[in-house]
């Protein structure tokens, strides 16, 4: 019916829309027989602890991921990526204390601790030089934020004494230091103090993952505003160790199952509204 894929479509729709620019990724194993599973190829990879997919991220970063207010339990988007996996893999899923952003991919690398980061994270060559990284299951991009009533527009903060908050070692951070080298880019542990920080004037604006941005100015931060969408047309992947192929083939079979069987499209309207 259509000569665009259902992703180019959502990637699409999602800009004109306004909307926050999140697409679940489809079609990734098109071509796939039906005949693997994922439990099938359980043999050919191995994890930290028996019978267990376990996952580390930065609990900072709603709605992919955070902590529950009562619990302190992680929820999020991500974290039901990581339960629906470990069911269709045939295991438990099993979440480490949040650590920073920035030593999720040295952690995967050194192997004994965790057996994916599942973090919005971004695949980058940088990264895959590192880790392996899963076939893409988000499409996103960056954005600006400025707060409510600011006068700046991205011209006016490319300028000395401007601060302009990132969390450490993301793409946005890249991105801050690339187009506003006038600005003092300022790297935090999360982006949760980047919002409070241009809430409180401490920070001239903040440069983060657009679908993240505009969660959290719907839910939380309504003195906040996205001053500009940025189409960096950026796509998250799992993050696996190189030593672990099968684990990460593994991965890639699961996340085409859950495309086919509407478990990605479930999760996708659970944490960003009505299926687009
Ligand atoms: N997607 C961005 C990156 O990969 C931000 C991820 C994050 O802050 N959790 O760098």
């Amino acid at each position: 019916m259509s000569t665009i894929s259902r992703r180019q479509f959502l990637a699409t729709a999602a800009l004109s829309l306004g909307t926050m620019g999140l697409v679940a990724c489809g079609g990734a194993s098109s071509g796939d027989t039906g005949t693997d599973t994922a439990a099938d190829a359980a043999a050919e990879y191995t994890l930290v602890n028996e019978g267990k997919l376990t996952c580390i991220s930065n609990l900072y970063f709603p709605p992919f991921e955070s902590m529950d207010e009562t619990t302190g339990e992680p929820v999020g988007f991500d974290i039901d990526v990581s339960k629906a996996l470990a069911e269709h893999m045939g295991l438990e899923v099993n979440w480490l204390p949040s650590q920073a952003f920035d030593s999720l991919v040295p952690t995967i690398k050194a192997g004994g601790t965790a057996d994916i980061a599942i973090a919005g994270m971004t695949i980058t060559d940088a990264r895959k030089a590192e880790v392996d990284m899963s076939d893409p299951y988000v499409d996103s991009n960056q954005s600006v934020v400025t707060k409510v009533g600011s006068e700046d527009t991205l011209d006016t903060l490319n300028a000395e004494g401007k601060k302009i908050a990132v969390q450490a070692g993301t793409t946005g951070a890249d991105w801050a230091t690339e187009n506003l080298p006038n600005a003092t880019i300022v790297p935090l542990d999360d982006i949760i103090s980047a919002m409070n920080g241009v809430l409180t004037g401490s920070y001239d604006g903040l440069v983060t993952d657009l679908p993240v941005a505009g969660y959290q100015i719907k839910n939380s931060f309504t003195d906040l505003q996205i001053l500009e969408p940025i189409p960096t047309g950026e796509q998250y992947g799992i993050a696996v160790s190189k030593d672990n192929p099968g684990l990460t083939a593994a991965i890639n079979q699961a996340l085409a199952d859950m495309e086919a069987d509407g478990t990605m499209a479930a999760i996708e309207t659970e944490w960003f509204g009505a299926e687009v």
